[in-house]
């Protein structure tokens, strides 16, 4: 399948540290006199990626290796919203909403709010100049709950200038910790848009939580949703919007076995509403179209990939009216009942 059948592309689910460019970060690196054993872009690129099956564990290795790379380095940071802006344009990506973690990008002399100034300025330069939209999700950390209200704050500081949600990112444990999950409760009073990542390697109790306690309208990932039947037909009922990263889930070894017989192929058997991406494009070595690729391996037609661009559309988490004008134009390239 070609990437031109799909001319424009909606992608919700992708974490800006894990689509960093191996040559930005072998710049960043020289610019700072970080000594790295990698004397090569090449080099470099096969110590940050991983594109056999390998495991979560081996996901985290890398992200451990990079990130004090580019931690608290303004020009990088804003380089990479740029790369990605440029990256995404390329695919043929019109709308994305792009997540990070502000705090893991900020050290003592940049803070998490400059971090996010920093990628918001960016990103809105360099969409204007491919002509589409991208805008943010920050990240809360399970594993770093002290700084959930600060991310809360800082959606709530921007949230008209280009941050559309929050998110709880990290290693899936359950349940997650309290001062998290009462950050989600204050950001629904708020109207601050939702979404969580669960049931990826937990199960479904984690689904639950992120639905029931944390108000989530999305899930990222959400693969064991459907072990249980009660919730599978709950999320269904509420039109939650599954976050499916084909890929991501083999990567991870989130899902283990034949592609025919992944839960998104139910997820597509059930029309629940779900999406198709990437979640972290550099790390696994890949990009959206490969998402696409393996969709069709798994059964889907063409007009069932465009299905789910239209999917993610409707549950990005624009203001309507904005959600609106990214249907029109949608409208526009995929005529059809879609
Ligand atoms: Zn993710």
């Amino acid at each position: 399948m070609d990437s031109n059948n799909f001319p424009a592309k909606v992608e919700l689910h992708v974490h800006l540290d894990g689509a960093i460019r191996p040559e930005t970060l072998f710049e960043t690196a020289k610019r700072r006199n970080i000594e790295l054993k990698e004397k090569t872009v090449e080099e470099l690129r096969e110590r940050v990626t991983e594109s056999k099956n390998e495991g979560l564990g081996a996901m985290l290795d890398i992200f451990g290796y990079f990130l004090p790379i580019i931690k608290g380095d303004k020009q990088a940071i804003a380089q990479i919203a740029k790369d990605f802006c440029e990256d995404s344009a390329k695919q043929n990506i019109y709308y994305a909403e792009v997540r990070f973690a502000p705090h893991i990008l900020a050290d003592e002399n940049l803070s998490a709010r400059d971090v996010v100034k920093i990628v918001l300025d960016a990103l809105k330069t360099s969409c204007a100049e491919h002509k589409i939209i991208i805008k943010a999700i920050l990240c809360c950390m399970r594993n770093i709950p002290k700084i959930a209200k600060d991310v809360l704050q800082l959606c709530n500081e921007f949230k008209n200038d280009g941050v559309v949600g929050i998110d709880v990112a990290g290693a899936e444990f359950f349940p997650t910790p309290t001062e998290i999950r009462d950050v989600f409760k204050e950001a629904h009073k708020l109207g601050i848009h939702r979404t969580a990542h669960a049931g990826e390697i937990g199960g479904p109790p984690n689904v639950k939580e992120a639905v029931d306690d944390m108000f989530a309208e999305r899930v990222g990932h959400g693969y064991h949703v459907i072990e249980d039947d009660h919730l599978y037909k709950q999320i269904r009922n509420d039109n939650i919007h599954l976050e499916t990263c084909l890929v991501s889930s083999f990567r991870t070894q989130a899902f283990l076995g034949e592609i025919q017989n992944h839960p998104v192929t139910t997820f597509l058997k059930d029309d629940a509403n779900f999406s198709l991406n990437t979640d972290d494009p550099t790390v696994f070595a890949t990009c959206l179209h490969n998402d696409y690729a393996m969709a069709e391996k798994a059964g889907f037609s063409k007009d069932q990939i465009i299905k789910t661009i239209f999917n993610a559309a409707r549950s990005s988490f624009l203001p309507k009216a904005e959600q609106k004008d990214l249907l029109n134009h949608l409208k526009k390239i995929y005529p059809g009942d879609y």
